[in-house]
């Protein structure tokens, strides 16, 4: 990882402090969300395919009453599209040290999980590369962390490609130029790039540039934020400039999910919070394969997802494979991660893989004694 310098006005500017609710009521205004109607939605519309129930539960249900709501009143929201949000290099904990509001509020009124496992080298282009794609880096061949065009894209068939295919707008808006990898531009309606440390640019803002884009309708996007990576590797993992930075970022999440309900794109959203790997105050700040590095949160919220602790093993490969249940996506016989079942309340896979190997690649540190 490059250590870019940080004009500090972008990182470490005090954003207005979120009102402070409480719980009940953020979980009473996330019910009232909930019970609005589905608003008409552009976007092609695709309902969860059902997989083969492995399982049979045996319950034993009351008898119905005469005033039981007839079957379509609680036939479950589709889900029209998938944004994913990807908080550079943050640690589960940092959610709540950083009082990260927004993200709060999608974990209490969705499924998730504080222990979930990136992949090694647990850097951001090959970690995010593993999340698009589904499959190892032994697959997908990204273990760069880098922007080499001459690499090309990630390999094998990524959740951009299943989208784009069937006709869904897809994007990437980013703060690192290197995640034009993940997937090749004709996969993409559109790909922003916003360099924070570049003063020339900073009339245009990522939250921003992602706003206008968003507002458009999409079927998927990915909208990654940088900062805290770049304020960490300057300043300390959960340092108070770092979670600053996701401070900033959760507003900017904020204003994502503002401008999504203010343009009728809020209902049939489903959201997927997570990151790309965490980081430690030694170096490297991160790369290698240690718990405080390997551990990402996993947040999903949005129709169809049943609340609560994600409780069977979630990995970062299990992204695209979940993106693609949620979406009606074709599955793909070579995807290393599987599914999340259990966040739409179904079985877990039993039978799914358990991540990635945890092989530490070769650091370049090698010393030879002289003789
Ligand atoms: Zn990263």
């Amino acid at each position: 990882m490059k250590n870019i310098p940080v004009k500090p006005k972008t990182f470490l500017t005090t954003s207005p402090s979120l009102p402070r609710l409480p719980a009940a009521l953020l979980l009473l205004s996330i019910l009232l969300q909930g019970c609005l109607p589905a608003s008409a939605s552009p976007v092609q519309t695709a309902v969860l395919p059902l997989p083969t129930p492995t399982a049979t539960l045996e319950v034993i249900l009351p008898a119905l009453e005469e005033t039981a709501p007839p079957p379509e009143s609680i036939a479950p929201q589709p889900i029209s599209r998938v944004l994913i949000v990807t908080f550079d290099g943050m640690r589960p904990e940092a959610i709540e040290t950083a009082e990260m509001t927004n993200v709060i509020a999608l974990m209490q009124s969705g499924a998730y999980t504080m222990s979930a496992q990136t992949i090694m080298p647990s850097n951001t282009l090959p970690a995010h590369a593993a999340m698009v794609t589904g499959t190892c880096p032994a697959k997908n061949a990204v273990r760069w962390n880098e922007y080499v065009p001459q690499n090309g894209f990630a390999l094998g068939t990524d959740i951009f490609d299943l989208a784009h295919a069937v006709g869904l707008r897809t994007g990437i808006v980013t703060g690192k130029l290197k995640l034009r990898q993940l997937t090749e531009p004709t996969s993409t309606d559109f790909f922003g790039f916003v360099d924070n440390t570049d003063e020339d640019k900073d009339r245009i803002t990522l939250e921003n540039l992602a706003v206008d884009e968003l507002k458009k309708g999409f079927g998927l996007a990915l909208i990654h934020f940088p900062d805290g990576d770049v304020v960490g590797h300057k300043y300390g993992w959960l340092s108070k400039q770092q979670l600053a930075a996701y401070k900033k970022n959760d507003n900017d999440l904020g204003l994502l999910i503002k401008a999504l309900k203010n343009s009728g794109y809020y209902d049939g959203t489903l959201f997927i919070i997570t990151s790309d790997h965490g980081g430690r105050n030694e170096d490297p700040k991160h790369g290698e394969n240690t718990p405080e590095i390997m551990t990402i949160p996993w947040i999903i919220s949005g129709p169809q997802v049943a609340p609560g602790e994600i409780q069977s093993p979630v990995y970062i490969i299990d992204t695209a494979p979940t993106v693609a249940f949620a979406l009606g996506l074709p599955f793909q016989a070579d995807w290393d991660g599987a599914p999340v079942y259990e966040a739409f309340g179904l079985p877990a896979d039993t039978l799914r893989a358990e991540g990635c190997p945890r092989v530490t690649p070769e650091l370049h540190t090698t010393t030879y004694d002289s003789p």
